[in-house]
């Protein structure tokens, strides 16, 4: 219990996968927990998620018959993204606990779809929860609010409290104005430091720090107060992006934006298990030709990137490195009649999600007419987008006939991978190696140098970290 001098046992700042899976985790221990949560709502990089977590050992594995281990997915792990051994302890505490988590999301309330195959993983192993990313928080808070984790929303954390080298608590703004909340531990889970122009400046390329955050509230806060704390900090320049992507569709696809009824989404999941993949695969492509990427084929094949003038910005998906420093980082993918029609059937695909569905240049048409621009030849493309007329006649000379302009597309930071340094157990490191006392970090805050580049593991490690690894901070603060 806490004492006279502490408000709580543990305060975890920032509520998305990461922070809610480690509210839960400290609140199992006995230790009361306060959640900071700068925003009103549960809106963090989790929720734009598409859903899909990696997990080796799962209930629904072993139902499907698929037999997994924790040193395979480890490996596999390697095979998306070679990297240095020392954070060999953190993949292996990945991959040995993912499953428990997706276990323990299942029991709390989420629904899953799958495993299904997808590579590098030797076996099935992504998990899809009904219908996306932001169900994770819905379900963790409810279950939070019932162990007693008390929720303080429009809360930014904003510099810990330290006392003899031991951190203590954590200062907050709200309405109220500022605030201390003193505690045994201290979470930092605010997520990636996308957003944060300071950070960004110092870590990466001048292409991708000018490139356009997905979520523009991922100001790296937990990141600047970790390192006030001394933390050492890994791979700061890890970063995924600059990518394309399509604008977003103005209005989620009806299947994304069901009501979070338990019962629509068991129905939903019985729905997608039994419905003809015919059906599935029109579902599907709505979700595709929401907020996608499009393909490297299509630059393979002739397709050109220009920017919102109209000059030529490459042609390849790297072309993102260069659209990022032209005005508004926004452009166009531009082809012509024969490469729509070409990228109209498999395996000539635009966008996909593996082992469910492809979307092709057609269903782009149907599913986003705004991104589907067509002119009779390059000036009358260029006077419908009000490019420079020279330019992009320049652009566009390879191409003949019929030429389609597919935009806007911008150039965007999906996150950033680096982090504070963390042990096994979600303790942060100091630069020497030494655990600071009384702090922990996870998911994107706490990445530690793991580059998590395989699909679906950004959303293990948010959980797993979370859950597992800061299942001490509970412990340790009613040790301490
Ligand atoms: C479009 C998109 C699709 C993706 N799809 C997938 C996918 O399918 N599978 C996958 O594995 N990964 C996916 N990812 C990546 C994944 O969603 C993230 O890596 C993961 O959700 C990060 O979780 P987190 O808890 O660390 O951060 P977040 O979910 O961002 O949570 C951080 C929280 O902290 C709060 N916060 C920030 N600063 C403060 C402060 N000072 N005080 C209080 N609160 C604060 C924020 O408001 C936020 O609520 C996707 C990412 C994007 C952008």
């Amino acid at each position: 219990m806490p004492n006279s001098e502490t408000d709580c046992d543990v305060v975890v700042v920032g509520a998305g996968g990461a922070g809610l899976a480690a509210a839960c985790a400290a609140a199992e221990t006995g230790a009361r927990v306060v959640l900071l949560e700068k925003l009103r709502d549960l809106t963090g990089t989790t929720s734009w998620s598409v859903g899909s977590i990696a997990a080796a050992g799962t209930r629904l594995q072993r139902k499907a018959g698929i037999f997994d281990t924790p040193e395979a997915f480890a490996e596999d792990m390697l095979l998306a993204h070679p990297q240095s051994d020392d954070t060999l302890h953190l993949r292996l505490m990945l991959a040995r606990n993912s499953g428990a988590t997706i276990d323990w999301l299942e029991r709390i309330g989420v629904i899953f779809l799958g495993p299904f195959p997808e590579p590098p993983n030797r076996v099935p192993r992504m998990h899809n929860a009904v219908p996306a990313g932001r169900i994770y928080l819905q379900v963790m808070a409810g279950e939070a609010r019932r162990l007693g984790v008390e929720f303080r929303h429009g809360a930014r954390a904003t510099e810990l409290i330290m006392e003899n080298g031991e951190v203590r608590g954590a200062r907050y703004q709200s309405e109220g104005g500022a605030q201390a909340l003193r505690a045994r531990s201290v979470v930092l889970a605010s997520g990636d430091y996308s957003a944060s122009a300071e950070l960004r400046a110092q870590h990466l390329t001048r292409a991708q720090a000018a490139a356009i955050p997905i979520n523009a509230n991922s100001t790296g806060d937990g990141h600047l107060m970790a390192l006030r704390a001394g933390a050492g900090m890994k791979r700061m320049d890890g970063v995924f992006g600059p990518q394309l992507r399509f604008v977003a569709a103005r209005s989620l696809p009806w299947i994304a934006s069901l009501p979070d009824w338990r019962w629509l989404r068991l129905f939903g999941a019985a729905f997608i298990r039994h419905a003809p993949p015919a059906l599935l695969g029109m579902l599907a492509k709505q979700l595709l030709v929401a907020h996608m990427s499009p393909s490297d084929a299509l630059f393979e094949a002739g397709a050109v990137l220009v920017d919102a003038s109209g000059e030529l910005a490459g042609a390849s998906s790297k072309a993102g490195e260069v659209l990022a420093l032209r005005p508004g980082a926004t452009g166009f993918v531009v082809g012509d009649a024969a490469l729509a029609a070409r990228f109209s059937r498999y395996p000539h695909f635009m966008s996909t999600a593996p082992g469910i569905a492809f979307a092709y240049f057609r269903d782009y048409e149907r599913g986003r007419p705004d991104l589907v621009h067509w002119g009779a030849g390059a000036n009358a493309l260029a006077a419908q987008l009000g490019f420079d007329a020279a330019r992009f006649a320049q652009a566009a000379s390879h191409l003949s006939g019929r030429i389609f302009a597919l935009g806007p597309c911008q150039a965007m930071l999906t996150v950033t991978e680096g982090g504070a340094a963390i042990d096994a157990r979600g303790c942060v490191l100091d630069s020497t190696g030494s655990a600071i006392p009384g702090l922990y970090a996870a998911g994107g805050t706490g990445q530690s140098g793991l580059m998590l580049k395989g699909h679906g593991l950004h959303l293990a490690w948010a959980m797993t970290s979370g859950r597992v690894a800061v299942a001490s901070a509970g412990t340790d603060a009613l040790s301490r």
